[in-house]
């Protein structure tokens, strides 16, 4: 009987250690293309981002999943889960018939738990701000990433329609940002990243969610038109930190600055770029895809995902178009092998990567790759990309992170974008099912036994 008492007892402490709450609120920020030197490099127009880092904690770099693209990663922040796991596996599916394809908006595609499920299992409250793949998401204040096909550079009627509980972007321009025009929320304006800002604001100010997640696009936008380091990207990184700064007064203003974990994380890197390459024109010479618009009768083709890109088989269990393929690639002249490196499948596997692809091509710094089925093989690019595989400097993320439930003055060398997820769920007190991830103690702040 005593036994079972004690047993009852250490169980009982364990979970409550476990389940503990040490944040009450969480607010996600993630900058599209968010980079370490962000907060690291003073010379960045970033004082909120590099005072956090002063005070809290941060990685010198984040390391990301394969490929390094927008909406896989997010999903990645958001689950804890890798693609092949949470079922996002590239921005745009692939697709035969339209290569350039669909964007994945729809929460349902997501097949693993997310962290506002959970909050929400949890009895508490959430809000999301232009977060991808949330259209229909469980999630109590909804603006999601959307846009119509039809007219993709007006979002407002899209953003209207798929906004939860329905008025609320309405009630948002009518409180915080005024009535929007389409460009203030185009990627190419920066209003776009202070009308987001102001919205997630109010969003905390009048509903107080325990859960704040928000994406602000436009460093992305920049750093794919000039580059790591052009002058728009200063201005968009400004951007972006004073929409930080617009959370963090929020915060203040409504009284929860103290009780609030505040993280400011991304999605990928950047690489500077110089040329383009087209992988499906080797396969048009071997006969394996057409050239014309429907590419014929494909046998295989290369979906491209910026800085590297995935093979498809027609027939997944064509192993002689495989070897054909694996073939050709090796027999390439050096002038053409040096431009990538071939991430064969047991890799990706251990990534989580697509689990229909057969391998994947990554560029070196300054190659990216097209769909193109004819033309050169290769054509100048400028700008940046990412997309590439996961393992050098240029392409990781950054996290900062400050406030209720989290050390001071801690710096880890590198985490990776699944463990964002269970620090989060840790702070709230949740549990969040199928994530891989781990919670680092070190980012925790020791509570006295
Ligand atoms: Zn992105």
């Amino acid at each position: 009987m005593k036994k079972i008492f004690l047993l009852a007892l250490i169980t009982c402490f364990y979970f409550t250690g476990l389940m503990a709450q040490t944040a009450k609120y969480v607010v996600i920020v993630s900058v599209d293309g968010f980079r370490p030197d962000f907060y690291m490099d003073k010379s960045w127009p970033a004082p909120n981002m590099q005072q956090m880092m002063d005070r809290g904690v941060y990685a010198e770099g984040v390391r990301g999943i394969f490929p390094t693209v927008t909406y896989p990663s997010h999903t990645t922040i958001i689950t804890g889960a890798m693609p092949a796991r949470h079922g996002i596996v590239y921005n745009t599916p692939f697709d035969m018939k339209g290569l350039s394809g669909r964007w994945v908006k729809d929460a349902k595609e997501i097949k693993v738990q997310t962290l506002w499920e959970a909050a929400h299992q949890a009895g508490l409250k959430t809000a999301s701000v232009s977060w991808p793949v949330t259209v229909g998401a469980q999630i109590d204040y909804n603006i999601p990433e959307t846009w119509s096909e039809t007219t993709p550079g007006d979002r407002r009627g899209a953003t209207s329609q798929d906004a939860t509980p329905k008025g609320l972007f309405e009630e948002v321009q009518e409180n915080a940002t005024g009535h929007l025009q389409a460009n203030d929320l185009d990627l190419h304006y920066l209003s776009m990243n202070e009308n987001l800002g102001r919205m997630t604001a109010y969003l905390i100010l009048k509903y107080k969610p325990n859960l704040v997640t928000v994406h602000l696009p436009c460093t992305d936008e920049f750093e794919h038109m000039e580059g790591r380091e052009g002058e728009g990207v200063r201005r968009a990184v400004a951007s972006a930190d004073r929409a930080i700064g617009d959370i963090m007064e929020a915060l203040l203003k409504a009284g929860i600055k103290d009780s609030t974990a505040l993280i400011i994380t991304g999605d990928h890197g950047f690489v500077d770029t110089h040329s383009s390459l087209a992988p499906n024109v080797w396969l048009a010479q071997q006969g394996l895809i057409g050239v014309t618009p429907d590419r014929g009768n494909w046998k295989a083709a290369f979906h491209s995902s910026g800085g590297s890109a995935f093979l498809h088989l027609k027939d997944p269990k064509d192993e002689k178009t495989l070897q054909q393929v694996k073939k050709m690639l090796s027999e390439l002249p050096y002038s053409q092998q040096k431009l990538f490196r071939i991430i064969d499948r047991s890799v990706m596997d251990k990534m989580g990567s697509d689990p229909e692809a057969a391998l994947a091509l990554t560029g070196v710094q300054g190659i990216s790759f097209n769909n193109n089925a004819d033309g050169p093989i290769l054509k100048p690019a400028k700008g940046g990309a990412h997309g590439y595989f996961p393992d050098f400097k240029e392409i990781r993320t950054g996290f900062v992170a400050t406030g209720a439930g989290l050390n001071m003055g801690t710096v880890f060398p590198e985490i990776g974008l699944e463990d964002i997820a269970p620090l989060v769920a840790k702070l709230l007190g949740i549990e969040l099912k199928q994530a891989e991830g781990i919670v680092y103690p070190g980012m925790l702040m020791s509570t006295k036994k």
